[in-house]
This record gives structure tokens, sequence and C-alpha cells, in this order.
């Protein structure tokens, strides 16, 4: 049998669950079509993790999921601390300094989602399909026609691609990428330190990449994210326990002592990803699914629960006007919106990590002089801590 919706969410994860949500006060039917099968949280913290800005935090407030994502493990952190292992050049960032009671939070990927589902899940605008796959698609003049692998069809006068970094939707459109390799393989685990954390946030930029020490709920538990050189990663990821902890609190200026236990060790990969287009005739792309960037300044998802906000938010008044939602013309500004953020976003990123790259003596000078001019100048750190956290720029009125 046939099912008609008006909006098809291709990846039900956080940025296509925000999307969801975010359209709850609406009638538009909503189909979401995840691959994986829902799990429950697991016991021990997921090594996966996302540093939350305040903008991601209002909007999760503003559409309820934030509560359960805030009884569970959710470590707020005051602090954020950033050096640089060859100039010496060190900068803090203090909650206070922008009259906030934090900087924002570390949370599980897991949580967040969860949190998210929470709510969707009592949405009866919305109808799932999990765990189930796409196996076609096919744009006409006023509708698509979806066939997933268990051979249920749909019809939908808009495809939404959120469906992460290797977008199949994308793929099916053949939506041209902007890809450059950053030539980088992020660890990422749990590890336990000698030390307590105090809930700061830590980054070391090293010769070989930016190494990152996230607070975990518990006092001396943090998440790591070490950014290397692939060739470095590799061998890093092929060491023991006890040499691969050695060389990670060396690499970390032993700044919490010795790492006394880590859980299991994952590797991934980093390119920079920006679709060619954000939207086409009855199609749009959010999330991972139209750009992927260097995650040194944990802005990835941020900017994903931004494009939902954002999308919902157009999507709304495009219904309440009763015009057509997978109309390009009605979606191109949308699209102009986010392209100019995502770039923004990956321009800064790109800089900061050929900045921070190397030990070429100019760039020492560049860092170690632009650290203590960002530390120095009250205004310009407050500018930098705005935009980080999320309260300054082209905001979504659920973010404002
Ligand atoms: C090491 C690392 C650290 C990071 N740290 C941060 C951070 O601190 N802060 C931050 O903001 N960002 C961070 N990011 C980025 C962040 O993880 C991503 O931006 C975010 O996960 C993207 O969410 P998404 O929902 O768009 O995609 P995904 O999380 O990839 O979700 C996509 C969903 O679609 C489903 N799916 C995929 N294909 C199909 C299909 N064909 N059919 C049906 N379903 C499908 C998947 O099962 C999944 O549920 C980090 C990234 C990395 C790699």
């Amino acid at each position: 049998m046939i099912k008609n919706v008006d909006l098809a969410i291709v990846g039900g994860g956080m940025v296509g669950l925000t999307l969801a949500l975010a359209l709850k006060d609406t009638d538009i039917r909503i189909a979401i079509i995840e691959g994986a099968q829902c799990s429950p949280i697991s016991d021990k913290p997921a090594a996966r993790v996302s540093a939350l800005s305040h903008a991601s935090e209002r909007i999760l407030q503003r559409l309820g999921a934030w509560p359960a994502i805030a009884e569970l493990r959710c470590t707020a952190y005051q602090t954020m601390q950033v050096w640089d292992q060859d100039s010496f050049a060190k900068i803090e960032f203090s909650a206070s300094d922008v009259v906030q009671d934090n900087l924002g939070y570390i949370v599980e990927n897991q949580i967040i989602a969860n949190g998210l589902l929470k709510q969707v899940q009592q949405q009866s605008n919305v109808s799932f399909f999990q765990p189930n796959r796409c196996q076609s698609l096919a744009v006409g003049e006023r509708e698509t026609w979806l066939t997933l692998d268990n051979g249920q069809n749909l019809t939908a006068k808009l495809v939404v691609a959120a469906d992460g970094a290797n977008s199949w939707v994308r793929q099916q459109q053949q939506i041209p990428l902007t890809e450059w390799d950053y030539d980088h393989t992020a660890i990422v685990c749990n590890v336990e330190m000698e030390e307590g954390h105090h809930n700061t946030a830590r980054q070391v930029f090293t010769e070989y990449g930016p190494l990152a020490f996230l607070p975990l709920d518990d006092h001396k538990l943090c998440s790591i994210v070490w950014s290397q050189q692939t060739d470095k990663a590799i061998q890093l990821l092929a060491l023991s326990d006890a040499e691969f902890s050695k060389q990670l609190a060396v690499a970390f200026d032993m700044q919490l002592g010795r790492v006394t236990s880590l859980s299991q060790r994952q590797g991934i990969p980093l390119k920079m990803r920006y679709a060619r287009d954000f939207a086409q005739s009855r199609i749009a792309l959010i999330g991972d699914a139209a750009h992927t960037i260097h995650p040194l300044a944990g802005q990835g998802v941020n900017l994903g629960i931004l494009d939902a906000a954002s999308l919902a938010q157009e999507l709304q008044q495009l219904w309440e006007q009763g015009k057509d939602i997978g109309d390009y013309a009605n979606l191109r500004h949308f699209e102009r919106w986010r392209k100019a953020e995502a770039v923004k976003m990956i321009s800064a990123m790109q800089l900061l990590k050929d900045l921070f790259s190397g030990s070429d003596p100019v760039k020492k000078l560049v860092r170690g002089v632009g650290m203590n001019l960002a530390g120095a100048v009250p205004g310009l750190k407050h500018e930098v801590m705005q935009r980080a956290l999320g309260l300054k720029g082209d905001l979504p009125k659920l973010a404002k």
C-alpha cells in the first residue's frame, strides 16, 4: 500500500529528529526513515560525544527534548583552556567572560538522539520506518516516490536528506561535493585520568594535530578527540593500551596526570564535504549530508541542528501560506541562508587547522601573538566566544 506524506526525512539521527520535532505544532504529515535499529542507551559512557553550544541547547529546550538529555550524562563546562605545545601560547575562556553559567555541554550523541526520539515518538504527525532503508527515489514534478527495503512505497512533497556524511539521497540525486581530505584521523575514546577535570574542556595543538580532553559526568573521566596526521594515527591505534596511555599523557603535557584506564579506541578519518546544492526541486539537505567539517572546534552537529531549525521555520511558514514545500523556488532562501553559514564555518575550520599545523616559525609567531592578542583585547575575545556559543549570527527563531 502506498503511504502519502508531505515530508519524508531520510535519517533519524540527531539532525533529522530535530527537524521532525521542530514541526510538532504543524499538521505536516512526516515520515522518518531510519536505517539503524533503535537501541537502548549503554550503561557505560559511549566514546562519541558532542560539545553542544548554547544555541543548540536553546533549540532542544524549546522543543522539549532537553530535560531527557540533562537528566542523563550531560556535563556543563565553565572553562576552556587552549594552548599551543610548540610556542607555549595559551588562552583561557571562562563562562563569566560572557556572563553565562557555562560555555556549553558535553553530551554523548546517543543521549542527544534519545532525548529527541522520546519527544518525536509522541508526535501524532510522524510515522517511523525503522530499521528501514530506501531502495529507490524518483523525483517528479509535484511529488517524490520512495520505495523502502520492506517493500513499502511512499510519496512525499519533499524529501530531506539527514542521512549523514555519506548521504544516500545526495548520491541518488548525484549532487556534486566539494571535498578535501584533512589528512587527519580522529582517535576517540574515553579516558580516566589521575586528576579531576574540574569541568574544564582542554585542547592542545600539537605538531601533528589538535588533542581535546572533554569533561564527562564522572569528575576524572574525559572523552578525547585526538586528531592526528593519518599515518601517525594508524601507529597510535596499533599501540598497546599501556603505551597509548603513556603517549597520550605526554601529548597532553601531563595536564591531568597519568591515564589510569581507557575505553576501546576508534579511528575516524576526517574529510571536509560541502554539497553543491543544499536544495533542489523536492529535495533538501541538512546536517552532515550537506557538510562535514573538522571537529577541532566541535561545531558539526551544532551547525546541523541550526540547519534543521532553519528548514523547519521555512517549511512552517510556507505551509501556513498554503505554498508548495517542495518547490525549489520556495526552498532557495533556506539554501542561500544555510550555505552561507556552512561556508563561514568551513573557512574558519580550515584557517585554524592550517594555522595550528606544523612547526613553521612564522606560523608559531602568529599563533603566539594571535592567542595573546585574543586574550588581551576584551572585545575580540568576547566576539569569538559569542560566535562559538551560537549567541550571534544569522540564527533561526528557535535559537534566538
Ligand atoms: C571525532 C568527531 C568529533 C565530533 N565532535 C563534535 C562536537 O564536539 N560538537 C559538534 O557539534 N559536532 C561534532 N562532531 C560532528 C557531529 O558528530 C556530526 O556533525 C553529527 O553526528 C551529524 O549528525 P547527522 O544527524 O547529520 O548525521 P549522523 O549522525 O551521521 O546521522 C545520520 C543518520 O542517518 C541514518 N542513515 C544513514 N544512511 C541511511 C539510509 N540510507 N537510510 C536510512 N537511514 C540512514 C544513520 O543510521 C543515522 O542515524 C564530531 C565529529 C567527529 C567525527
